[in-house]
């Protein structure tokens, strides 16, 4: 029987470069169809490089200090982390899919600048055709005429792309009070505008600052509409600038927040996300104060009960709310934020008059959409997905996935779960028309939205760098994001199969974990501290008889130091390489730390959020993170899995680091 293994051999490069011929002859077959390309450019023209020039001393030594450089580049890169190995557990990176290696590589000969068509004629339109694979993975509507109709572009990385949807839900949300402030310094005052139909000027500041973002958007096209219908070439000409001035891009946001009188805007994160948003917040001056972060469950998911409670407050204090942001696959633990709980909270709120947009931080998660996305674009009933795998996905997880469609914009990363090189990020939006609030070109032209008539939206987006964050970027990275979509469709018969192997992993690892706690239970306490929602497992361990959380620390640490890339040694030389994080006191519920505590054996009372020498060991709980994301997880030499080889190796290297106490127990803490 064939198994989505099978099915996987010819997508890498693999742990041994086994298809290694299969990337030199496609590299060499597009690297000669390049150089063709530069000779017919105008072949009349004859060449430039005389061939006797290579005989010179000059060429030669040219030759000769280049290969020196390289090979000692290539040399120092045998220390590289061995990203693409099944012994490479650590962090987000795996081995890269081939079409989309080859592709950046032999995109880069002709070095695009995806800034504007000018620069990249063919590989924009395939930055934005990844745009909208992506946002069909999510389930928003992309054919022309949809409305809204979706778009998304690349990024340097989640990071970047976390920034652009803070960006444009600012831009968005402060438009309004612009153009009532705008509309007033031109004498204009329509009548019958907004979702209540009514003078522009009969909108209190809070109830603008809580239209939706369509609505904001329709709310633009009927001013703009009004006006023109004046026919007072005049007065639409000082409202477009007076709109201008009056923006918060214009005037800076804290000259805007005390003109309107307005409190800063809160952004809602959990606690478990990014630290991209707090710099984002930094970034945009909007302040890391202004960032509400709440709490989690015992899972390591945002709670909608303390959501709620910041959504009271903010409410409350008339604090605007630019937007809930859910992690769909946190950094840390793969956690899914409950989505679905978030739409239908913005649902509710809205009825009492606060509104926000819902951002997903997908950098992680979101190709893991295609394992629910039938190729006819429906999303699969869950009892379809489960046969796959033992308990994924959980009904949480499944709505999680299913309420994409409802939120406004996604983040999601190529280059982590979509197996194609650094620095591929997305940025993916519901309604393409927010491009239109955060033009840099002719604002004059777009400050009123009357420009419908002009260029169709679709051509326009071909100036990408007037919408975006960046300004000059790489057309390679667009190019191998599209072809390994491509090649690898993003849904269950493709990119699916992928990533349902990953989960298998993670489930069959997590398995192992419970198996392993009893095998282990008279050396070491071995807890898995939350069940994985996805392919990312995290393990507590504490020494036996300990009940120092210190201690505990410090044998983690000490475990996990053999395990770590060390630039001073060869990497051969690690049989396994991990990564680690820590759960930190008060980022997660107290009585679920107790918890965790507790399976581990270590006195909670030690738990504190100290500082200084001695809280600096007992403020967090140090736990072994694994990110199962290679696809060679399940196979290994001698019958034996690497998950298998894993195990064994842990077992050792407990057994090692439990037979030198020194250097993590001391002398004041209770061994028993
Ligand atoms: C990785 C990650 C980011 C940041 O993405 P970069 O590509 O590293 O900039 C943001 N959010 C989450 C959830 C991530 O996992």
């Amino acid at each position: 029987m064939k198994t989505d293994l099978d099915f996987l051999r010819p997508y890498f490069l693999g742990p041994a470069s086994e298809n290694e011929d299969v990337l030199e002859a496609l590299l060499l077959e597009f690297l000669r169809d390049h150089a063709y390309w530069r000779r017919n450019f105008h072949p009349e023209d004859g060449q430039r490089i005389d061939p006797g020039a290579r005989h010179s001393a000059e060429f030669q030594d040219f030759e000769e200090r280049t290969r020196r450089e390289l090979f000692a580049l290539s040399a120092e890169l045998k220390r590289a982390v061995p990203f693409f190995h099944p012994r490479y557990v650590g962090h987000m990176s795996s081995d890269l899919l081939l079409p989309g290696l080859i592709a950046k590589l032999v995109t880069t000969l002709y070095n695009p600048n995806n800034v504007s068509e000018e620069g990249a004629p063919v590989t924009l339109d395939k930055e934005l055709r990844v745009g909208i694979q992506l946002a069909r993975l999510f389930g928003f509507a992309t054919e022309d005429g949809a409305e809204p109709c979706a778009w998304g572009h690349l990024t340097s990385g989640g990071t970047v792309a976390n920034y652009e949807a803070l960006w444009n839900f600012r831009s968005v949300k402060f438009y309004p009070l612009a153009l009532q402030a705008g509309a007033a310094a031109a004498e204009f005052d329509p009548d019958g505008v907004g979702p209540d139909e009514k003078p522009l000027t009969a909108y209190s500041a809070w109830e603008l600052t809580n239209l939706s973002i369509d609505e904001t958007i329709a709310l633009r096209r009927q001013v703009a509409r009004a006006a023109h219908d004046r026919e007072d070439a005049r007065m639409v000409h000082r409202l477009r600038r007076a709109v201008r001035e009056a923006r918060l891009e214009s005037m800076g946001a804290a000259s805007f927040f005390i003109e309107h009188g307005i409190k800063p805007p809160r952004l809602m994160v959990p606690v478990s996300a990014h630290y991209s948003w707090e710099k984002a917040m930094k970034v945009l001056g909007l302040g890391t104060a202004n960032l509400c972060k709440v709490g989690v469950d015992g899972a390591m998911r945002l709670e909608t009960d303390a959501l709620r409670q910041c959504l009271d407050e903010a409410a409350r204090d008339q604090m605007p709310v630019l937007g809930v942001i859910g992690m769909l696959g946190t950094t840390e633990f793969g956690a899914i934020d409950p989505v679905h709980e978030i739409v239908a909270e913005r649902a509710a709120r809205r009825e009492s008059g606060l509104d926000f947009g819902i951002h997903v931080d997908a950098a992680w998660g979101g190709y893991l959409t295609s394992v629910f996305r039938d190729p006819d674009e429906s999303f699969v009933p869950r009892q379809t997905v489960r046969e796959g795998f033992e308990h994924f996905p959980s009904e949480h997880v499944y709505q999680a996935f299913r309420a994409i469609a409802d939120t406004d914009s996604v983040t999601v990363d190529p280059h982590k779960l979509g197996y194609v090189p650094y620095a591929a990020g997305a940025f993916v939006a519901r309604n393409r028309e927010v491009v239109d609030f955060i033009t840099q070109q002719a604002a004059y032209v777009f400050d009123l939205g009357d420009d419908e008539s002009e260029v169709p939206r679709s051509e326009k987006l071909h100036n990408l760098g007037q919408y975006v964050l960046e300004g000059s970027k790489s057309g390679a990275a667009a190019a191998a994001a599209y072809v390994t979509h491509r090649v690898l469709p993003l849904d269950r018969t493709g990119f699916g199969r992928l990533l349902g192997v990953t989960v298998r992993a993670a489930e069959r690892f997590h398995a192992a974990a419970l198996t392993m706690a009893d095998r282990l239970a008279d050396r070491v306490h071995l807890v898995v501290p939350f069940e994985p929602d996805t392919n990312l497992v995290c393990l507590g361990l504490n020494p036996k008889g300990n009940t120092s959380l210190a201690a505990m620390n410090r044998f983690g640490r000490k475990l996990f130091s053999h395990m770590r890339v060390d630039p001073g040694q060869p990497i051969q030389i690690k049989e396994f390489i991990g990564s680690y994080t820590s759960l930190q006191h008060g980022s997660l519920p107290e009585h679920h730390a107790v918890r965790i505590l507790a399976d581990l054996h270590v006195d909670p009372s030690g738990f504190a959020d100290l500082t200084g020498d001695v809280g600096a060991e007992a403020d967090h709980i140090f736990v072994l993170r694994h990110t199962l994301m290679n696809p060679w997880l399940m196979t290994g030499p001698a019958d034996k899995t690497y998950i298998d080889l894993y195990w064994e190796y842990l077992e050792r290297s407990i057994e090692a680091v439990l037979a030198e106490p020194a250097m993590w127990r001391s002398s004041d803490e209770s061994i028993k």
